[in-house]
C-alpha cells in the first residue's frame, strides 16, 4: 500500500472543441493549448502509486461560463469516484440567477461523493476569476451579501483566485464574511525570485507575508499549496540552474515553511494545478515528491503531511 494517500484539491480539464469557453487559452500557450481529458489526468496521477496514491480530486473551473459546470459535473459523474467535487463559475453579477444555478446543482446528487455513503451534490465551491478582472476590489463591489449568505447556508466554499495585489481587498472581504469558507488558491501567487532562496527574515518582511499572516489568523480561511513552481520568476534563475528541480525546490521551500507556520498543517491543502504546472516544466508526480521532500526536511510527521495531502480537503470540501 502507498505510504501517502492524496486528494488533489485543484486541477483542471479542458478540450479545444470548447475553445471559446476559455478566452485566456491562446495558441501561443504551449503546452496548454491542447486537450486535457480525465483519461490524461488519470495517467498523470498513476505514476507514483508505490509511494503516493491520488485517490480523489477536486475539478476546478477554467472558464467564466456556467456551461462548464454542466460538463464538469458530467465528467465527475462518470469518473468512477476520482473527481469527488467540482468548483464552478457562476455569474455573480446577477445574484438571483446565480442562486438559481447553485440550487439546481445542489439538487443533482451523485454516488461519487463518499462521505457517510450518502449521495451528495458534486458542486462544492464557487470561483470567480478574480485575477483576470480589471478591478482588484471586484469581490467587495460586486458580490452581494445575499449570495454569500446563501453560500454559507448551503455550506459551499469560495475559492479565491488572486494575486498579491488582491490580498488587501481579500482581508476586507474576510472581515465582512467571517462565516464563509474561503480557500486561497496557489497561496495568492507570490512572485518567487530565482537568485537565491529567501531567508525566513526576508520572506516575513514582504507585504505578501504580512497579508497572508493576517488572513491565516482567521479560522475560516485555508490555503492551497499549489502552483508555486509556476510562480518562480524564470528569468532571474542563474542559467546553470534553469532546469535544476532541486534548486527550484529550494526556492519554494521558505514559502511552504512560512505557510505551515501561519496556517498550521490543519488548514493547508495540496493541489497539483495540473495541467497549468506543465508550464513550469514539471509533472504532478514531481510536485508531490518536492512537497514530500520539503515536509520531511521541515520535520513534519506523516500524520501532519496527511492532513495537507488528504484530510483537510476532505473536511473543507466535504468530499
Ligand atoms: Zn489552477
Amino acid at each position: 500500500m502507498a505510504l501517502y494517500k492524496i486528494i488533489d484539491s485543484h486541477h483542471h480539464l479542458w478540450t479545444l472543441d470548447h475553445k471559446d469557453w476559455y478566452p485566456w487559452l491562446t495558441a501561443d500557450l504551449v503546452p496548454l493549448y491542447r486537450d486535457y481529458t480525465l483519461a490524461d489526468y488519470v495517467q498523470e496521477i498513476s505514476f507514483l502509486q508505490d509511494s503516493a496514491d491520488v485517490v480523489g480530486s477536486v475539478l476546478v473551473q477554467a472558464s467564466p461560463s456556467e456551461e462548464e459546470i454542466d460538463l464538469m459535473v458530467r465528467i465527475a459523474d462518470n469518473s468512477k469516484g476520482i473527481v469527488r467535487g467540482v468548483v464552478g463559475w457562476v455569474n455573480m453579477l446577477d445574484t438571483h440567477s446565480c442562486i438559481r444555478t447553485i440550487d439546481h446543482w445542489m439538487k443533482h446528487l451523485s454516488s461519487c461523493r463518499i462521505l457517510d455513503q450518502q449521495p451528495r451534490s458534486l458542486l462544492v465551491g464557487l470561483r470567480p476569476m478574480l485575477q483576470d478582472l480589471p478591478d482588484d476590489e471586484w469581490m467587495l463591489r460586486h458580490i452581494s451579501p445575499a449570495l454569500i449568505s446563501h453560500m454559507v447556508d448551503i455550506d459551499i466554499c469560495f475559492d479565491a483566485l488572486i494575486k498579491p495585489s488582491h490580498l488587501t481587498h481579500l482581508k476586507a472581504f474576510v472581515g465582512k464574511y467571517p462565516l464563509l469558507k474561503i480557500v486561497i488558491d496557489h497561496a495568492a501567487k507570490p512572485t518567487i525570485m530565482g537568485m537565491h532562496p529567501l531567508s525566513d527574515h526576508e520572506l516575513a518582511n514582504t507585504q505578501w507575508a504580512k497579508d497572508m499572516k493576517w488572513l491565516a489568523s482567521n479560522s475560516n480561511v485555508l490555503c492551497k499549496i499549489s502552483g508555486l513552481f509556476t510562480e518562480i520568476h524564470k528569468a532571474t534563475i542563474p542559467p546553470m540552474y534553469k532546469d535544476d528541480i532541486q534548486y527550484q525546490t529550494n526556492l519554494i521551500k521558505p514559502y511552504i515553511k512560512f505557510l505551515i507556520e501561519i496556517f498550521t498543517c490543519k488548514r493547508l491543502m495540496w493541489g497539483s494545478d495540473w495541467p497549468v504546472l506543465e508550464v513550469a516544466g514539471i509533472k504532478p508526480s514531481m510536485w508531490i515528491q518536492c512537497c514530500i521532500q520539503i515536509f520531511n526536511e521541515l520535520g513534519k510527521s506523516i500524520e501532519d503531511q496527511q492532513q495537507i495531502f488528504y484530510h483537510n480537503a476532505i473536511r473543507f470540501y466535504k468530499l
